[in-house]
């Protein structure tokens, strides 16, 4: 392997970059390095070792839902798709291809999603793949950590050295998965809420004396015991991700917490007697052959034997066959705010990226969004220019804003929300046109900062640059349009 030295780097002599992590964000950082004509050796660890959530040896794994969520530009994670479609991203390049259908929102298929990423990456031209598991990071070159949020125990320390901060370790978990053809069909309704899109859920009804008998089995089932120094105690005062909650600590907050939450009914009305039920369990399809269902927001740490007895009192699921249970693992992320520049690298250190959620996104999307960030500045690190910082108000730029602007005390991971981005500075009536002018502005400046950012490149003396295969380039922009006004 040649390697550099770190005025080399200062230089921009080096066309190298390590990546360490081939999950969402690792992965799609190796694409938009490899495809800008940069060289790429990506450490994976597995399957030689494997985290506790993974189950293959597969890049770009999805360890829990098979949902990238909503694909509508009114919703902030679609917008932030649309960015990442608009520059190239292979993330979303494959999740439309291998989509399943899911009402509005964007759900894949994950074992072609993960197959189609790891074929694409690994015959890409300059990309080295290392099935091994790196302790510490190279003492030379520019490299990107991507080790997500079950980073290995070794790295994590060497990381937490390397920053000076604690590294922190919370709770977070995985829902079960079911047969459709163990599912009792008279029971159970397809429908989307409020009909949006197809009829891509399966509802389980629940009146409210079920709904009661659910709560309180739930509550006094047993769980897993604690294995990461967090007891159950702690995991309900918040030491866990609020997106990705277990559903017994929800209960545990309120008798209709989850019939606001994830039994959510709104919308449902079951078309058997015309009425909305008390509560509703959704199971979506977690395979392109609708064989697989998972229990949408059923994350759980409940003991596997628990959790069979407890969910078939849900009607439908009597006899309900489990093909995964739902299980609770370690999430590693820094103290972004201390630690990391908008343009996702080291404070101090300009060898050093991050990507994915140990940076504290959250989410799949975010996660591979971040890798598309920091892969492209780590191009622009190679070659000598200044780094990027995408506005604020597109949906990639309130990301790394929350990262590197966040208030650094009680600093928390945090899925791409409108919140994120600057107000529109004007009065504008109804939640769905005000983010559709949120979204619009996004577009609109994503493309400004793209040509911008191109000529800023010329101006710092890189006119070199643009001519090596893959750079960003006339023809890219032309496929960033500005969305229409209508
Ligand atoms: C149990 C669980 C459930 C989750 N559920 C969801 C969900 O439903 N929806 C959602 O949007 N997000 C979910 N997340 C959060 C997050 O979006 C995913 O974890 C996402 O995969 C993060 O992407 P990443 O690229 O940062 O990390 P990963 O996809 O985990 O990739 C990191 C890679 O680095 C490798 N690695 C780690 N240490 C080393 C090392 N020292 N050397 C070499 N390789 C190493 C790992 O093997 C892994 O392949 C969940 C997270 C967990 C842990």
């Amino acid at each position: 392997m040649r390697t550099v030295e770190g005025e080399e780097v200062a230089r921009g002599i080096m066309n190298e970059v390590t990546i360490i992590g081939a999950g969402l964000a690792g992965a799609e950082a190796a694409w938009q390095l490899a495809r800008r004509g940069v060289e790429v050796r990506l450490f994976e660890m597995r399957p030689k070792k494997m985290t506790p959530a993974h189950k293959t040896g597969l890049f770009a794994e999805l360890v829990c839902s098979n949902s990238l969520r909503a694909n509508g530009l009114e919703n902030a994670v679609g917008l932030l798709k649309e960015e990442m479609r608009r520059l190239d991203s292979l993330v979303m390049a494959v999740a439309d291809s291998v989509s399943v259908p899911a009402g509005g929102a964007l759900a894949v298929d994950r074992d072609l999603f993960a197959q189609e990423i790891t074929n694409r990456v690994t015959v890409l031209p300059g990309v080295t793949v290392c099935r091994e598991e790196l302790t510490i990071l190279p003492e030379q070159g520019v490299v990107i950590v991507a080790t997500g949020p079950l980073t290995s125990e070794s790295l994590a320390e060497h990381i937490r050295q390397l920053t000076g901060e604690e590294t922190l370790a919370f709770f977070d978990a995985a829902a079960p998965i079911v047969t459709v053809e163990s599912v009792d069909m008279d029971k159970v309704y397809w429908a989307s809420r409020y009909d949006k899109g197809g009829a891509d859920y399966l509802n389980c009804p629940m009146d409210e004396d079920r709904y009661r008998e659910f709560r309180e089995a739930l509550l006094a089932a047993e769980v897993h015991e604690d294995h990461l120094g967090l007891d159950e105690g702690e995991a309900t005062k918040g030491k866990v991700f609020e997106a990705c909650m277990p559903l017994e600590v929800m209960a545990a907050r309120g008798y209709e917490t989850m019939a606001f939450g994830p039994l959510k009914p709104v919308g449902l009305r079951d078309p058997r007697c015309g009425r909305t039920p008390f509560a509703v369990v959704q199971l979506r399809k977690e395979n392109a052959a609708g064989s697989l269902l998972n229990l949408v927001g059923f994350q759980t740490h409940l003991r596997w034997g628990e959790q069979e007895r407890v969910f078939r009192m849900i009607p439908g699921l009597e006899r309900a066959e489990f093909v995964r249970y739902g299980v609770m693992h370690r999430n590693t992320f820094l103290n972004a705010p201390r630690v990391l520049d908008g343009d996702f690298g080291l404070r101090g250190d300009p060898r050093v990226f991050f990507a994915g959620q140990i940076t504290g996104v959250e989410g799949y999307v975010e996660s591979a969004a971040s890798g598309l960030m920091a892969g492209i500045n780590a191009w622009r690190r190679v070659q000598g220019c200044s780094t990027l910082v995408f506005p604020e108000t597109t949906a990639l730029g309130g990301l790394a804003r929350h990262l590197a602007g966040s208030p650094t005390g009680d600093f928390q991971p945090m899925n791409i929300n409108f919140g994120l981005l600057p107000p529109l500075g004007e009065r504008v009536r109804g939640k769905k046109e005000k983010n559709s002018r949120l979204a619009r502005r996004a577009l609109n400046a994503l493309e400004d900062f793209c040509s911008g950012a191109l000529e800023d490149f010329c101006s710092a003396g890189c006119q070199e640059v643009l001519r090596i295969e893959g750079c960003l380039s006339g023809d890219d922009l032309a496929t960033i349009q500005p969305i229409s006004d209508g």
